[in-house]
Parts: structure tokens; C-alpha cells; sequence
């Protein structure tokens, strides 16, 4: 097909870097390379054996048709549940829109409300696919800048001073892909009085790292802690990250009702519904124990401490501690020169090493590259062997 066939729209977009990468380093592995993969942001843990025990019960009960548009009421009544028990927001069934994958619904969110001309204040470094969605809708990707000497954290005065009559939403994303960075209780404090003072902007909050978090501060959410602000906001949640149900494709979103609805109706014209087995899959993972979380989080955070000892101790590269997630966002900027300042080589470089990253360019970000800490110690420290010899 012609690129002249292409709507302006997706001509706007590029493709995720980080499933392109993910993709190469497969190709490259069923070559018969060895290749250690830490491009991809998903859990290594096997799915909880009861969720997969669900999956198959519904199969064998028939639940192989269409469901509701918004997703069955079993699952939008566990995840109203889930946004109050996990998040402290509080909602019902009816406020809450079930997608194939946090992603759908934060691109719902946005393809739903922003015109050409609309601008959305995006937090760098950012989520790869924030910018593509934004920019598939006609809207302008606002970066607001943050630094690895500042836990890549932002002032809310420099949120304020980005604001314009064509804001439409800030995103907010914590903890965040890629730094892991989370937002304290303080930071979203001074937010809620920004945006108090800023009617006409909306939030989409991407807490679906939320269950993720390694210090002793629990996660805090906007919404929670500013529930009369709760109508501006829509919090994204799922079961990809914290239950390892990546494949499963399940996402929600919980918001004002004229926005769920919009989703809604989008949703009813793009994909129907959200696959059934795997919305009864999701109903056990919400519903049943929590308990395994403790271990997965203990188990990621020494595989933290692991790799972000490792990194700062191979020279020219540096890392913050991320507080959640699984990922670390690295700087390389000592380095740059031998791969001419673009990150892109410095990632293919370490590809020919046999370690695949993505670029911190990717993420709007410069001079290094993400990669996600969910593999086996063993795999990290090889990785990271594989690294410094890469970059002697
Ligand atoms: N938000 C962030 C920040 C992510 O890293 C991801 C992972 N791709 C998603 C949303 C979407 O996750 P999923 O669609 O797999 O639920
Ligand atoms: N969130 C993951 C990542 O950033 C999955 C891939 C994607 O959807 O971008 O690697």
C-alpha cells in the first residue's frame, strides 16, 4: 500500500519503540542469537494459577460471546472494588469502563476528547505511547521536563507555567515508566492547587503501576486525595503489571460519567468489547488474594538494588533509584561521543552485545536508555556483565 493511502492521523504517529525493540530482539533470538531482552515492561512471574484456573472455567461454561460494551458487571463491580481497596477511589460499576489493556482506555481518553489544537502537558520522560496517542488525535504533546537529579519529579509551578487556554489534560503517571519515579503526597498537593485554579484542565492519571511500589510510602493517587477534583479525573488501572496478565489484555478506566460514556460509545465501534474469558480471568484476580503481591514486590526490589548497584558502578552511567515499577533510566551522557550523541546506537551497540534496551529517546528523554528490571537476578547480572564489557 502507498504511504499517500495514509490517513494524516497515523501519519501523525510512530510505531511503540519499545514492542519495536522487543520485536528485533525476538527476530534476533529466533535466529538462533543470544539475546537478553530487558525491552519489554512485563512481569517474568508466572500468571497467578487461580486467575488462569478462571480463564479456563469460563471457556468450558461457554463464555466465548460478546459481552457488555463496557466489559460484564462482575468485572466493572471488581474493579470499582479494586479502584477503592487499592487506590482509595472511591466509585460503582457504572463509573467504570473495561478495555483490552490500560492502553486502549488511555487512548480512548484521549482520542475521545482532544481536538486539533489541544494541548496535553506530558511529564518527560514519558511513557512511549502518551505522545503517539496525543498526536494520532491532533492535539500537542507539551513536554514538561523533568531531571534525574530531582527523582525526575516535577514543581508544580513549572506545571502551572505551562498552562494555557488550549490545555486539555495533564498526564500524570506514577510510578512511572520509565523512571519509576513516584509522586508524593506533597507533589499532587501542589498540583490539586494548580489545577483548582485551572478549571478547564483535566487529568489522566496512569496509576496502573500503583500495586508496584518499594519505599515506605504507600502510593497516593489524585483522585483519593483530592476527591473534589475527581471529576476532572481519569484514573487508568489493570491487571497487566500487577497481576502478570499482560497477554490477558485487560484494562479499566474510572471517571466523570460523560467521559466513560464517550470511551464507551468509542469502544462500541472499535473493538465491541474486551475479550470475555479474559474478563472472567480478571474478576479472579481482582477478587481473589492479594497475598502474593508482598513477594513479587519484595522480589523486584532486590532485583532493584541489584541492577541499580550494578549500573552505577560501570562508568559513564548513572541511575537514581527508582521507587517503583521495574524499571531504571539510565544516563549515559559521559559516553556519548562515541556513539556521535545519538541513543539510538548507543541501544543498537549494546543489541550487538546481546542485551536489548530502548533508547531514553524513546521516552522523550537523551543520552541513555530504559531497561525493565523484571528477570531473574541471574539474567540481570549477566545482563549487566554484558553491559560494562559492551561500554569498556
Ligand atoms: N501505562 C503504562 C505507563 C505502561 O507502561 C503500560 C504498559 N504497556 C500501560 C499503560 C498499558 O498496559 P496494558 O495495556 O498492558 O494494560
Ligand atoms: N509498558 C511496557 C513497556 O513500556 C509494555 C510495552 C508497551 O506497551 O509499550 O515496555
Amino acid at each position: 500500500m502507498s504511504q499517500a493511502s495514509l490517513s494524516s492521523a497515523l501519519r501523525r504517529m510512530e510505531a511503540s519503540p519499545t514492542t519495536a525493540m522487543t520485536d528485533r530482539a525476538s527476530q534476533l533470538r529466533s535466529e538462533g542469537r543470544d539475546i537478553i531482552s530487558l525491552s519489554v515492561g512485563e512481569p517474568d512471574f508466572d500468571t497467578p494459577p487461580h486467575v488462569i484456573a478462571a480463564a479456563k472455567a469460563a471457556l468450558d461454561a461457554g463464555e466465548t460471546r460478546y459481552t457488555p460494551v463496557a466489559g460484564t458487571l462482575a468485572l466493572r463491580k471488581a474493579a470499582a472494588a479494586h479502584y477503592e481497596r487499592d487506590l482509595g477511589i472511591a466509585c460503582a460499576a457504572k463509573d467504570v469502563i473495561v478495555t483490552a489493556g490500560g492502553k486502549q482506555a488511555l487512548f480512548f481518553a484521549l482520542a475521545a476528547t482532544v481536538n486539533p489544537g489541544d494541548e496535553v502537558i506530558v511529564p518527560s520522560p514519558w511513557w512511549v505511547s502518551y505522545p503517539q496517542m496525543v498526536r494520532y488525535a491532533g492535539g500537542r504533546v507539551v513536554p514538561l521536563i523533568t531531571h534525574a537529579h530531582d527523582n525526575f519529579c516535577f514543581d508544580p509551578g513549572d506545571f502551572s507555567a505551562l498552562i494555557t487556554p488550549s490545555t486539555k489534560w495533564l498526564v500524570l503517571n506514577s510510578p512511572g515508566n520509565p523512571t519509576g519515579a513516584a509522586f508524593s503526597a506533597q507533589m499532587l498537593d501542589g498540583i490539586a492547587e494548580v489545577l483548582r485554579r485551572n478549571p478547564h484542565v483535566l487529568v489522566l492519571s496512569d496509576d496502573i503501576y500503583a500495586p508496584l511500589i518499594y519505599t515506605d510510602a504507600p502510593h497516593c493517587s489524585l483522585a483519593a486525595r483530592h476527591p473534589d477534583l475527581a471529576s476532572r479525573i481519569c484514573t487508568i488501572s489493570g491487571v497487566s503489571k500487577s497481576h502478570a496478565m499482560t497477554g490477558f489484555r485487560i484494562g479499566f478506566a474510572t471517571g466523570p460519567d460523560w467521559l466513560i460514556g464517550a470511551m464507551t460509545k468509542l469502544q462500541s465501534n472499535a473493538c465491541g468489547n474486551p475479550v470475555a474469558p479474559s474478563q472472567a480471568a480478571a474478576v479472579a484476580a481482582l477478587t481473589g488474594s492479594q497475598d502474593f503481591l508482598g513477594q513479587w514486590r519484595e522480589t523486584f526490589r532486590r532485583r532493584r538494588d541489584l541492577v541499580v548497584s550494578a549500573v552505577n558502578a560501570i562508568e559513564g552511567l548513572s541511575t537514581p533509584v527508582p521507587d517503583g515499577a521495574f524499571y531504571c533510566f539510565i544516563d549515559a551522557s559521559p559516553l556519548m561521543d562515541r556513539f556521535g550523541g545519538d541513543d539510538g546506537k548507543l541501544a543498537l551497540h549494546l543489541l550487538e552485545h546481546g542485551v536489548a534496551v530502548v533508547a531514553a529517546s524513546g521516552f522523550g528523554g537523551k543520552n541513555g536508555f530504559r531497561i525493565s528490571f523484571a528477570a531473574s537476578e541471574e539474567t540481570l547480572t549477566q545482563a549487566m556483565v554484558r553491559i560494562a564489557k559492551a561500554l569498556s
